[in-house]
């Protein structure tokens, strides 16, 4: 059955798949949502014997509906081959009990090569499908990873342009490394002066401008995202919690139909959004568990049904979840509205205006899905420590702060379940606060004379804003690199091994109110 999607502000106004692809975000500033959820049409143990593309395929045809078979398994076949270092593209560590749906063995070694490395093809395929003569502009707004990943993506993409901004010192070493060493002519990297929530908004804001608008189009540009906010992102995520869970019964580790929690590090909520939609489609997920650093503003929301941004922004060592306004939980809302746009465009407007909004009871009474909590910076650091010590296994900052959460969601419930935990990036991606971690006498004396006070992986924290600095050079990073090969035994990521003697290409700063500029700049050659 054919699937349209509406904007969660506006639904009178349906759109194809493709389309919303191409759009990136509605028109009127809302997010597009599929009519209904598509319930999988493959038993799970039809899907327990297929591999990760396959797989896919088998999620993405039902949502992306517009696209031909031939189409979509393109795509797919293009996005999921030797990029990823392993051939499986996902892999399932046991420890400790538990589950580590390890998404970081794509090309830019975070969970948003899953998305990213297929977006690009669909970008292509449903421009070409609605016959757009125009050169798309990917706008994009990074905590860290998306950028690199979409950079990745979109590089040498024919009929792309593609412009990243990122806080400038409020990403990791490597991070900021990975994506001011990016080469292509269609590319722009900009550090801006000011935290991810203002890089977001700005880029929000000039989707929103209409007048640059017709001025690009004028010139043969439109604008589309590679943000989470495309559906197109949001779609490829749900096919791994699928996959995960075929793998588990494949291998025997459950039974057909039994229930497992998820586990997901969040930020910008896709990721976690994905998984519920893995759910409605008829995964047998429990609770989907999520897990907050000290930016607890979705915690907060969970418990208290309050969502207010107003409050200190923390830079954590989880630099990718470092994000008070979390844009996909949009969906979510409109969905426990009863698809109520007016409502959600509402509740958005005030989000926008005062900063915070309140939801229903009976809207609250709809999350029991849902469980959330958050791990302090300490905790995080002992989750990394703790697997390090007793089980081997090195994690990253962000897969930290999920495991940290898990035990205490244990603790506080009891529920054992089996449970997948999100494993979102590298510990080569955060070497410095890992490091830090699992570090002895040797590595601690290191770090310390890597990183000052209050600096971690480069990220330097001033009054909750980002400090502005040039582009380390990361030689100590690199330093720890080798040492972490050394203890972990995981071999250095080929991502980690090409930039340590890139050049850097990107230097360009602006200030958060100066992006548009830069971007007509880039676009048109105007000074
Ligand atoms: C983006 C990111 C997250 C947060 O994912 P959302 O989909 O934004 O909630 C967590 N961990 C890592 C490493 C990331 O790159």
């Amino acid at each position: 059955m054919e699937i349209l999607y509406g904007s969660t502000r506006r639904n009178d106004k349906k759109v194809t798949a493709s389309q919303a692809i191409l759009q990136g975000l509605a028109p009127d500033g809302g997010l597009f949502v599929p009519d209904h959820i598509p319930a999988l049409d493959r038993t799970i143990e039809e899907i327990s014997k297929m591999d990760y593309r396959q797989t896919a395929y088998e999620v993405m045809k039902l949502f992306l509906t517009d696209f031909t078979e031939e189409e979509l398994r393109g795509c797919i076949d293009s996005a999921y081959d030797s990029k990823f270092d392993t051939e499986e593209i996902v892999s399932l560590a046991e420890v400790a009990g538990a589950y580590y749906l390890e998404l970081f063995h794509g090309p830019t070694i975070a969970f948003k090569d899953m998305a990213l490395s297929v977006l690009p093809h669909l970008m292509v395929t449903a421009a070409r499908k609605n016959n757009v003569k125009n050169e798309i502009v990917i706008l994009t707004a990074t905590s860290g990873d998306t950028g690199k990943a979409a950079l990745a993506g979109f590089a040498g993409v024919k009929g792309t342009k593609i412009i990243v901004f990122y806080p400038k010192g409020g990403v990791s070493a490597i991070q900021e490394k990975q994506m001011v060493t990016q080469k292509g002519d269609n590319t722009l990297v900009v550090g801006i002066h000011g935290n991810f929530d203002d890089a977001q908004t700005g880029v929000k804001r000039i989707f929103a401008d209409r007048a640059l608008g017709e001025e690009l189009a004028e010139k043969g540009y439109q604008f589309s995202s590679a943000n989470s906010i495309n559906i197109g992102r949001l779609v490829p995520q749900i096919c791994y919690y699928v996959y995960a869970y075929g793998t588990l019964l494949r291998e025997g580790k459950i039974a057909e139909g039994e229930r497992v929690n998820v586990v997901v590090p969040t930020g910008n909520f896709g990721n976690i959004l994905a998984a519920f939609y893995a759910k409605k489609m008829g995964l047998p997920i429990g609770k989907l568990i999520c897990a907050s650093n000290e930016n607890k503003v979705l915690f907060d929301f969970f418990r208290t049904g309050a969502y207010d941004r107003n409050r200190e922004f923390i830079l954590t060592t989880s630099p990718s979840m470092d994000i008070l306004i979390s844009s996909n939980l949009e969906r979510l809302i409109y969905r426990i509205t009863g698809n109520d746009s007016a409502e959600t465009a509402q509740l958005m407007a005030a989000l926008s205006g005062v900063g915070k909004y309140e939801i229903t009871e009976k809207m609250k009474s709809e999350l029991g899905d849902f469980y959330g909590n958050y791990a302090t910076e300490a905790e995080a650091g002992e989750e990394i420590k703790r697997l390090y010590a007793d089980y081997g296994y090195v994690i990253d900052t962000h897969t930290a702060v999920a495991s940290a959460v898990y035990r205490k969601y244990q603790e506080e419930t009891g529920d054992c379940a089996k449970t997948i935990i999100a494993s979102t990036a590298s510990p080569y991606k955060f070497v410095g606060s890992v490091m830090k971690s699992i570090g002895g006498e040797e590595a601690e004396n290191g770090t310390q004379s890597f990183y000052g006070a209050g600096e971690v992986d480069g990220r330097k924290a001033v009054d909750g804003r980002n400090a502005v600095q040039g582009v380390k050079t990361s030689q100590d990073d690199f330093e720890l690199v080798d040492e972490l090969e050394k203890r972990s035994g995981i071999p250095v990521p080929d991502a980690v091994k090409e930039i340590r003697t890139a050049p850097v290409l990107h230097e360009k700063q602006c200030e958060a109110e100066g992006m548009k500029d830069v971007v007509r700049e880039f676009l048109l050659a105007v000074r």
